[in-house]
């Protein structure tokens, strides 16, 4: 695969932090503003990059928070995602202005969750065309306060300010399935129910032979169950995934990934599922699956520490059937 990192565009990113005062971007850029435990745990991850994956496609990829992606065709850009806050978007706007002075078209929201939205303000001051989901458009309204409760912690370790977000919702919506054309190129979104939550939308882009997952999927990384209303939907639909004729998956958290890692996680969430199931049907209580559960091998996966959390989600799930988070 044809990655570069941009190492001009980090030097000129730094001046930028510098200027911003913007402690993820100067993360990302490897210079250290005020130190905090939150910060020194994230400097262990790598820095973000941007990568070019065709002549026309970028993977901004950031370990330690979200990533976006951006296509620069001759009558504007489309991106999708625009990360946890409007300072790390105003940041990724920035560095599409390196790339590019074509105008911001479109941006896609690919799920309700605050890390992929909460960034859309300096977007749409720049005009793009807002789209999601009509599910993931209810979801970011319906739970924009919880959302944003569980990032406060996060946005003060990073020196971000939370009134600072402001909701910005989709100006279009679509159901299934929505084609973007735009320069001689297509994105199309794809939406196949629900898989780590309602809304979960999948974009391919057939020119460049790859795909965006939302939050349904990433390499090796167990993901958070309390959102899903139906484990087997987001097993079957990554297991369509895995069938695609795509090179490239570029997930919304993690690296660039392959048919095979989407495969490997199905597989996982299958047994994690299975499991748990077979557990509440023998009468365990939550409290002993949690001590007996221990999915050992899965212990070098990302996020393994969220396995207790985990357990109780599927337990609510399975006993009770509802998302008390979506409430
Ligand atoms: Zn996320």
């Amino acid at each position: 695969m044809a990655a570069t990192t941009f190492s001009a565009i980090a030097s000129r990113l730094t001046a930028l932090a510098r200027h911003l005062y913007c402690p993820i971007l100067a993360l990302a850029v490897g210079i250290v503003l005020t130190p905090t435990s939150a910060m020194a745990q994230e400097r262990a991850a790598p820095p973000a990059e941007l990568k070019q994956i065709t002549n026309d496609l970028y993977f901004f990829y950031e370990f330690a928070g979200s990533n976006a992606v951006f296509m620069v065709t001759d009558e504007g850009v489309l991106v999708i995602d625009t990360r946890t806050h409007p300072r790390p978007g105003q940041a990724l706007l920035e560095m599409i202005r390196k790339v590019t002075d074509k105008p911001i078209k479109w941006v896609i929201n690919s799920h309700f969750h605050g890390d992929h939205h909460f960034g859309n303000a300096p977007f749409k001051a720049a005009g793009a065309t807002f789209v999601a989901q009509s599910e993931t458009a209810r979801l970011m309204q319906h739970v924009q306060a919880k959302e944003m409760a569980r990032r406060i912690d996060g946005f003060k370790n990073q020196g971000l300010d939370p009134n600072e977000v402001k909701l910005v919702l989709p100006d279009v919506t679509f159901d299934t399935n929505m084609t973007i054309k735009l320069g001689g190129r297509e994105a199309r979104l794809m939406y196949f129910g629900p898989g780590q939550q309602a809304g979960d939308t999948f974009i391919t882009f057939p020119h460049a032979r790859a795909l965006f997952t939302p939050g349904a999927f990433g390499k090796r990384s167990m993901p958070n169950m309390a959102f899903t209303p139906s484990v087997e939907n987001w097993v079957k639909l990554l297991e369509q995934v895995a069938a695609m004729d795509v090179d490239r998956i570029l997930p919304a958290h993690g690296d660039v990934a392959t048919r095979a890692d989407v495969k490997e996680l199905a597989a996982m969430l299958a047994d994690e599922h299975a499991t748990v199931k077979d557990a509440v049907a023998k009468g365990m209580g939550v409290d002993d699956a949690i001590k007996t559960l221990t999915f050992p091998q899965y212990k070098d996966w990302r996020n393994y520490n969220r396995l207790a959390g985990e357990i109780r989600a599927l337990y609510e799930l399975i006993q009770t059937g509802k998302r008390s988070y979506l409430d």
